[in-house]
């Protein structure tokens, strides 16, 4: 992972994640003093070490985490990173992200997150099936359909997930077991539009955005110039839809590092080369350039979708970008959201630009739950309608804000930003429910 040299800022991403939760409080008029530390702490954090027999007859004891952060609105919600950096901060900070998120898109879901401490680049296919198998064995009953409910995340994918509902069926026989994780292939109970659906809800979300004037100086994705940084799921999917509306990709990286070129990059082509050779440096056509260079090059909108903490205080500056669309959770640092805020860019976060993957697993969970198969213009629709208005309650939130600001709430120095509104409506949607449901006893 590219790591700052200049910056003394916490790149812990619980740090980051409490201070964008007290910041988004300092907008709220009025919430009970005594359920804070409730919505901003993990409910339940489960660690497990097991071991796993390795391709060489070695045997290697691996670390995994669960972390549920709170189910007041519906079982947790979150999905599974395979990453050699993954620590306990980041899945409890990934996963109050899917509490927040599953509250402003409106679906009844909390949030939750899973990690397993590895790096799937030198594991084989049968090593990640022993472990992943063994990793749901160790969850139990931990995770279930109506508890907590995984997904994919980086480096796991539709294969790691039919391992996940395989395993937890054949330890819960005679149930309909496939609402137990979603992102499942289609063949197993998978949804159509799942394997697009976060590049897609970041479409459908930038588009309302701009249909909003949100952006001054941006009014649409035609001939717009994007840089995409992490060429995986949300990244390679994102490059490709925002192309097919006109918008020019003029550099995209992974982790290998990125490439330029400003006459635009064909996002399929990149993909089939990266397909072939690993990665999308060496296409042809395209100068080099590092992920560093990737984030600051010019262009109109940047879409990280690799990893968290990419933009901080020591880049923030540089960027020049008018949009950030959030398609990673958490790639920007609390620091790093001052320094765009006081240049005038606008950051559409991540708890709204990448929900849709968490919209369309919960239309193939309620299929699952029916035994039912919706067909790809449903989910496509219903996930434009989920995104469009979590946008619309954004903005309309940022508005309010603004004129709560002009009025000199609170003495709050700065005005609110789109991460502040989205985040106000989802922690007064989720204290609502608290209240509503009642402390018990
Ligand atoms: P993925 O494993 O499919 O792809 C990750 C990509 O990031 C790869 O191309 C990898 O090479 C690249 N990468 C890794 N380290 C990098 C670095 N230091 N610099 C540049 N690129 C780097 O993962 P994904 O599912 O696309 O997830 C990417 C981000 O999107 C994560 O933050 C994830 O939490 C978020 N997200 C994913 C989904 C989903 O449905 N897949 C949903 C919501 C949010």
């Amino acid at each position: 992972m590219d790591m700052p040299t200049k910056s003394a800022e916490s790149l812990d991403l619980f740090v980051n994640a409490r201070q964008q939760f007290e910041q988004a409080l300092t907008w709220i008029e009025s919430i009970k003093v005594g359920i804070i530390d409730y919505l901003i702490s993990p409910k339940r954090t489960l660690h497990v070490r097991f071991p796993v027999n390795m391709d060489d007859e070695s045997i290697r004891t691996f670390h995994g985490f669960r972390v549920l952060h709170n189910r007041v609105r519906g079982p947790g919600k979150g999905g599974i990173r395979y990453h050699p950096d993954v620590c306990e901060a980041e899945v409890t900070a990934l996963a109050a992200f899917m509490t927040w998120k599953t509250a402003v898109v409106d679906i009844p879901f909390g949030g939750g997150k899973g990690g397993i401490v590895c790096n799937p680049k030198e594991l084989s296919r049968g090593e990640l099936r022993r472990i992943t198998r063994r990793f749901v064995a160790e969850l139990g009953d931990n995770i279930g359909p109506h508890t907590d409910i995984p997904a994919p995340d980086v480096y796991t994918d539709s294969q790691t997930m039919a391992w996940i509902y395989d395993t937890f069926d054949l330890m819960h026989p005679g149930e309909n077991n496939l609402a137990v994780v979603t992102g499942k292939p289609l063949e197993i109970g998978g949804s159509v539009g799942r394997d697009e659906a976060t590049a897609r809800g970041s479409l459908y979300a930038s588009e309302q955005l701009l249909k909003r004037g949100a952006v001054p100086g941006l009014k649409a994705l035609d001939g717009a110039c994007v840089a995409v940084q992490g060429y995986g799921n949300a990244g390679s999917v994102a490059a490709r839809l925002f192309h097919e509306v006109g918008a020019r990709i003029v550099a995209v990286s992974d982790s290998r590092g990125g490439i330029r070129n400003d006459a635009g990059l064909d996002p399929v082509q990149v993909l089939a080369h990266k397909e072939k050779t690993g990665s999308v440096v060496g296409f042809e056509g395209a100068s080099k350039i590092s992920n560093e260079e990737l984030l600051t090059c010019d262009c109109d909108i940047l879409i990280p979708a690799a990893l968290e903490c990419q933009v901080r205080q020591d880049n923030a500056a540089n960027v020049k970008a008018k949009l950030i669309v959030e398609a990673a959770n958490g790639p920007l640092t609390t620091a790093a959201d001052k320094v765009l805020q006081e240049k005038g860019v606008i950051v559409l976060p991540d708890i709204v630009a990448n929900a849709g993957g968490v919209v369309v697993s919960y239309f193939e969970w309620v299929q699952n739950l029916e035994n039912q198969q919706w067909d790809l213009e449903k989910v496509d629709r219903k996930l434009r309608k989920k995104m469009t208005r979590a946008v619309d309650d954004t903005v309309d939130r940022w508005a309010a804000l603004n004129e709560r600001h002009k009025e000199g709430f609170n003495g709050n120095s700065v005005g609110p930003t789109l991460r502040d509104a989205a985040l106000v409506t989802a922690i007064e949607r989720i204290a609502t429910v608290v209240l509503q449901r009642d402390i018990w006893p």
